[in-house]
């Protein structure tokens, strides 16, 4: 073991407060200044990391965070916790370079991480520091990335982990978290309150505590060198970085600065931090020119890995951006949800709305001369897409569901219906119109704004639903005819066996509901109830009981999910309903309506016929 130390007796590092400057002893604190709370930084003997550096196996081995060993504030390296993170790819990016005005475009995807981001980076030390402690559990607040990253490496390290984060965090990263055994805990608030929370529970429990603190920036300043390196050590001019806590860019200025300093390069770049408008108190200090950061108490934003109200690292990040003699910006959550889109459509990088912050920053960025056209670009794409689908969904159309013959791909192809335009994140809430319109106009009208013909059996299909939401007395919106649309195109063609006339629900507030419905089989005319927890439960329930009275078909209820489409009052649901009969086969149904229980009526009528016709076929 002796021999894996590092400058037994001394150590080539220590902590200090970046406030008050106060040197801090690791036994004391490795997460804030115990006189004034402020956050700490690690200061090297950059001397002994400078006699100890080499140089060939620098320039010639793989690139990848481990091999940067020497720069990191790990004493025993017995105890490193890796998982091969860093090594992420360069791209350069011609064809977004082209489009956004930039002939040097370069995207470091920080997505190819282990658990799908750069987090990975500072876990790897975070974690290495904490088995050097000897901690015996680590706890971790965050929006949902720094979960999955800490208890990925906990979970190898051996560690039970305990991690905070705000309720409804993006279903992705919950998933990853819980799978790599996190003892995860959502919190009715932001994420600052988790934050707090998980300092009180460090005191009380002894846990190690884990998240934006000086170690972590130790270890995601590899992608700084890992840049210069790609870039054949050259020093990019500029490189843009999504912020939140603030603490990744303060560590990719630690890294530049650190390779500058041992004369490994000349240069240093311009720094320049973008976050989103409903959650920038970064940007604002900037452009304000004040030191202090002013909390956002409720962030907004569609970027949920950023949305960081009272950023603890702002000084960090300001100084970094200051220094570099870059600039700050923010963007609305219409144009980051647009340049995520142009990203994987141009480039094939899929990554979740955070980590397209500087793509967004792009366009603003040549318009106003801050970055010339010609200058070399780094934007750091910061986590994958594939952790927060649904934001992306939101812009996205539901793709149209077919019947499995070869005709039905012909209409498919014929119509055009994969080039249905989504009504996106910016103006999907302008209402279209509040009458019924004519089978013409709602054609045209579905023209112009999504970009697809429909034939008049679709046409005719659509304007059913169309009648179902004015008759409930809702104004149509672009986001809700989209919804109408999609259903339309995923719906059994042609007239089904079952229809509903009517139903109605009664429901109390300490009983079942019950419910009645009115329907037809083939013309024949059948009453039938059933109870249920709810309304939509007790007019499902119902329905199944007429169905099966009729003895036509078996089939299982296996799944049923409600979305509601845009937050708000008089907001469309969307319902999915999925069937199976004894033989196996599965449908999938869809119903929009502004009304849960016609939404699911419709989807369970939809997929009804839809088995019904498999049956027959
Ligand atoms: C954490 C995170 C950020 C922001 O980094 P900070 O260090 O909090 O400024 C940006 N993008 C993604 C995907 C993240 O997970
Ligand atoms: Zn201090």
């Amino acid at each position: 073991m002796k021999s894996q130390a590092r400058k037994s007796g001394s150590r080539f590092y220590e902590l200090y407060c970046i406030a008050c400057g106060r040197r801090v002893r690791e036994e004391e604190s490795t997460t804030r200044c115990p006189s004034c709370r402020s956050p700490l930084d690690v200061r090297f003997d950059y001397d002994y990391i400078h006699s100890r550096l080499n140089r060939y196996s620098l320039r010639n081995s793989p690139i990848k965070a481990m091999k940067y060993l020497d720069f990191y504030p790990i004493e025993n390296l017995n105890l490193v916790v890796s998982l091969d993170e860093g090594g992420t790819p360069l791209y350069r990016c011609r064809r977004l370079g082209e489009t956004t005005g930039f002939s040097r475009l370069y995207i470091k995807n920080e997505g190819a991480n282990p658990t799908g981001v750069f987090k990975d980076r500072g876990s790897m030390v975070e974690l290495s520091k904490a088995k050097e402690h000897g901690a015996k559990a680590i706890c971790v607040a965050s929006t949902g990335n720094m979960a999955a990253s800490v208890a990925a490496y906990a979970s190898i390290a051996m560690l039970p982990c305990y991690v905070l984060v705000p309720e409804g965090t993006a279903i992705g990263k919950m998933a990853q978290a819980l799978s790599y055994g996190a003892r995860l805990l959502q919190i009715r608030g932001t994420y600052n309150d988790a934050f707090r929370l998980t300092e009180e529970m460090s005191e009380r429990y002894h846990f190690y505590l884990a998240g934006d603190y000086a170690f972590r920036v130790e270890g995601q300043k590899s992608q700084a060198f890992e840049i210069i390196e790609q870039l054949d050590w050259q020093v990019p001019a500029v490189v843009i970085v999504p912020m939140g806590f603030g603490t990744n860019i303060a560590a990719l200025w630690k890294g530049f600065k650190e390779f500058y300093d041992m004369g490994l390069t000349d240069r240093l770049p311009r720094l320049i931090g973008v976050q989103p408008e409903g959650c920038s108190p970064i940007v604002a200090a900037f452009n304000q020119g004040q030191e202090k950061i002013t909390p956002v108490e409720r962030p907004d934003t569609i970027c949920s890995a950023v949305a960081a109200g009272d950023p603890l690292d702002g000084p960090k990040a300001l100084r970094a951006i200051r220094e570099s003699g870059g600039c700050a910006l923010s963007m609305s959550d219409g144009e980051i949800l647009e340049a995520q889109q142009l990203l994987a459509r141009l480039e094939s990088i899929f990554v979740e709305p955070a980590g397209a912050l500087p793509i967004a920053a792009l366009q603003p960025l040549l318009a106003t001369a801050r970055v010339q056209a010609d200058e070399v670009v780094v934007c750091l794409a910061t986590g994958n897409g594939l952790k927060d689908p649904r934001s992306a969904l939101r812009v996205l159309p539901s793709p149209a569901a077919i019947e499995p013959s070869i005709q039905e791909v012909d209409k498919f192809l014929k119509l055009k219906l994969y080039e249905i335009r989504a009504a996106g994140a910016k103006n999907g809430d302008r209402n279209l119109f509040t009458e019924v319109p004519s089978k013409g106009a709602l054609s045209e009208l579905v023209n112009t704004e999504f970009g697809i013909r429909l034939t008049p059996d679709y046409a005719q299909r659509a304007l059913g639903l169309v009648e179902d939401f004015v008759n409930k007395g809702k104004p149509v919106t672009k986001a809700d005819l989209q919804y109408i649309l999609e259903t339309t195109l995923k719906r059994a063609s042609g007239e089904g066996v079952l229809k509903v006339e009517d139903f109605q629900v009664t429901t109390t507030l300490h009983g079942q509901a019950q419910a009645k419905v009115w329907v037809s089989f083939d013309g024949e005319r059948l009453e039938s109830s059933g109870a249920g927890v709810g309304p939509v439960d007790a007019v499902i329930s119902a329905l199944k009981a007429a169905a099966s009275s009729r003895g036509r078909i078996f089939f299982e209820l296996i799944d049923y999910q409600v979305a509601i489409n845009a937050p708000g009052t008089d907001a469309s649901v969307e319902t999915t309903l999925v069937l199976k009969d004894a033989k196996g086969n599965r449908i999938v149904a869809t119903g929009t309506s502004p009304d849960i229980i016609v939404a699911s009526v419709q989807a369970f009528v939809d997929g009804y016929n839809l088995l019904w016709a498999r049956q027959q076929s």
